[in-house]
């Protein structure tokens, strides 16, 4: 193969990151080639470590190495209570912030009509089995405040208005139209605290 084209193979693999593109493609594909061995090898053996031994947790979905994961396994964390989360990542974000003494569900992802996203394709299934399974005092919707997300939690809320179960929405603090991922610590543990019923 030549050159140029083992170079374009690389340079397609790593455009297809989210966010980078072909420009920023080439220029880590470079910085790729000048690496040292050592670097180069720990940088594989690290992706492959992802690959072979994370995976997403039978019970909330967030990131494990195990079929379920510590949070969901913990005999220390509240069982009434359930924070729902749009992605595995705001799990990490918030954890952070040691405001959530109970259990998470990740979503993975939230409804989007203009995208194609119904309810059946992301996990609110499962959140309604698990609910069913454990009912919960408190379901602490976290997606982010976005339309998409503000229209999750109300489609949440809605299917569960005839139980018992207290849904609250974290509040003040998280810019609206932003993702928790840049909200700060204090900012967004805040806005948890004063979490409003919905
Ligand atoms: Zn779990």
């Amino acid at each position: 193969m030549v050159t140029e084209q083992i170079l374009n193979k690389l340079i397609a693999s790593l455009s297809s990151l989210p966010g980078v593109g072909k420009k920023s493609a080439l220029r880590i594909g470079f910085y790729l080639l000048r690496l040292e061995k050592k670097s180069f090898d720990d940088f594989i053996s690290n992706l492959l470590l992802v690959r072979d031994s994370i995976t997403f947790c039978e019970s909330c979905g967030s990131i494990t190495d195990k079929k379920i994961c510590d949070i969901c396994s913990s005999p220390d964390r509240l069982t009434n209570m359930i924070c729902v989360v749009e992605k595995p990542e705001d799990v990490i974000f918030i954890e952070r912030t040691g405001e959530i003494k109970g259990k998470y569900h990740v979503l993975d992802g939230v409804i989007s009509p203009l995208d194609g996203i119904g309810p059946d394709k992301i996990r609110i299934r499962e959140l309604l089995q698990r609910l069913k399974d454990n009912p919960v005092e408190e379901l602490l919707i976290a997606t982010n405040p976005t339309i998409q997300g503000d229209a999750t939690a109300s489609y949440i809320s809605t299917i569960l208005k005839d139980t018992n179960i207290k849904i609250t929405r974290i509040a003040h603090g998280v810019t609206v139209g932003s993702t928790l991922e840049y909200a700060d610590q204090y900012t967004l543990s805040k806005a948890i605290k004063s979490r409003n019923t919905i």
